[in-house]
């Protein structure tokens, strides 16, 4: 789960890592109440969304008087905004935040990431903060610096000071980098974070450390024991579909093309993606039915699929172990029944049960094209799809 920059530096705060003085708000007279509680005369004015590469797209801006900060906030808030990270319908802008603004005199990067593959915590550092630290890794990545962490012994300081040496600081300002990292992995560890990344962090004209951006992302899975992360959670910078498939319960992962898919389990859901782009189809959606779903299950499925608008046919491919065809079979028996498809329909079933859910499809009488094997339900599903729209 991810969160807003000024929701990661409230906490990055509670933990001591030095942030600049900032306010949220969510309308312009918002805005300039918090410029105004801060005081001085200019202020970086930024979009809150989950989102990096703002700046570029327009979404972060020094102001230096009330009326700059009206205007920013007019133009973005309540509108999506589009950003290199968000793919072409952007997200929606519902806070702004206000901050002090501060004076850079050198901008670095740090970040913490897990890294599953070894088990271990990795701290990354370089010279080269701001906006372009992809290009960075790719073109210069001996400006980059790595050091991991056993995650059961802890981080010692001496191998934040390791890191920060990289960073070529006036000594003035080694011992704040360095604490300011160790409170940024006491973060990390201490709310179940799997990435803090402060992009940039910077050394200001006044040789202080500071964290002028902050995103922070959260396992989902230890959310449970952690109310006060949960809290921070804001669904309108979710994929709807996505967000209501996991009221269910249910695995989806949206995608851009027009032909739903329902699956069960994750390697058949990605052969299931290849085969209809082999067949000339592109996927919209997946969906995971998981385990032995019921029909009930499988019924709240097919729906859930339905209700993307990019939906123009739909393939169910089942390969039943613990699943049951049958069960499988009368989910979608039961939906057709409650209400009518008019997209063309292909399903394919096989393992536990395979006569029995074929034979409760037969004799339904509903209009559902079966095939045998994934290729054929594929090129079926294809087939139908371009028939159906023109395509
Ligand atoms: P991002 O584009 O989403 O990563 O947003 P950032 O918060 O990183 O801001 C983008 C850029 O704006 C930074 O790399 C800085 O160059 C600039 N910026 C942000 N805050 C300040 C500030 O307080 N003072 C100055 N001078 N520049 C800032
Ligand atoms: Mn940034």
């Amino acid at each position: 789960m991810d969160i807003h920059e000024y929701q990661a530096k409230k906490l990055l705060a509670e933990y001591g890592v030095p942030v600049p003085k900032g306010g949220v708000a969510h309308s312009a007279t918002g805005a300039i109440y918090q410029a105004n509680e801060l005081g001085g005369d200019k202020w970086i004015v930024k979009a809150q969304l989950h989102s990096g590469a703002r700046g570029k797209a327009g979404g972060v801006k020094l102001c230096t008087s009330q009326r700059d900060i009206a205007k920013f906030c007019d133009k973005l808030l309540g509108n999506n905004l589009v950003t290199h990270q968000t793919g072409p319908a952007g997200k929606m802008v519902s806070s702004i935040y206000v901050e002090e603004a501060s004076d850079i005199s050198k901008e670095l990067y740090f970040s913490i990431v897990l890294d599953r593959a070894i088990q271990k915590v990795t701290l990354i550092a370089s010279t080269e903060g701001g906006m372009d630290i992809e290009k960075v890794a790719e073109e210069t990545p001996d400006k980059i610096s790595k050091i991991t962490i056993d995650p059961a012994v802890g981080m010692q300081p001496f191998q934040a000071r390791q890191l920060v040496f990289t960073l070529n600081l006036p000594n003035s300002a080694i011992a704040a980098a360095s604490r300011a990292v160790m409170k940024c992995y006491r973060a990390f560890r201490d709310t179940d974070a799997n990435l803090l990344e402060i992009n940039p962090m910077i050394l200001t004209t006044d040789n202080k450390i500071l964290a002028i951006d902050a995103k922070m992302s959260f396992d989902a899975n230890a959310l449970f024991r952690r109310p006060e992360i949960f809290e921070f959670r804001d669904k309108t910078q979710e994929d709807p579909r996505e967000t209501n498939a996991a009221e269910h319960d249910l695995n989806y992962v949206g995608l851009d093309g027009n032909i739903g898919c329902l699956i069960n389990g994750a390697g058949l859901a990605m052969a299931t993606m290849d085969m209809i782009q082999h067949a000339g189809g592109e996927p919209a959606n997946f969906l995971d039915i998981g385990g032995g779903a019921s029909a009930e299950r499988v019924a709240t499925s097919i729906e859930l699929v339905l209700s993307d608008d990019n939906v123009e046919a739909i393939l169910i491919n089942i390969f039943a172990g613990i699943n049951r065809c049958d069960w499988v079979a009368q989910g979608i028996v039961d939906l057709l029944n409650k209400r009518d498809i008019d997209i063309p329909l292909v399903v394919r079933l096989s393992g536990t049960n395979v006569e029995k859910g074929q034979k409760i499809l037969k004799d339904s009488g509903k209009k559902v094209t079966t095939a045998d094997t994934l290729s054929d339900a594929a090129h079926k599903v294809v087939a139908a799809w371009k028939q159906a729209t023109g395509k």
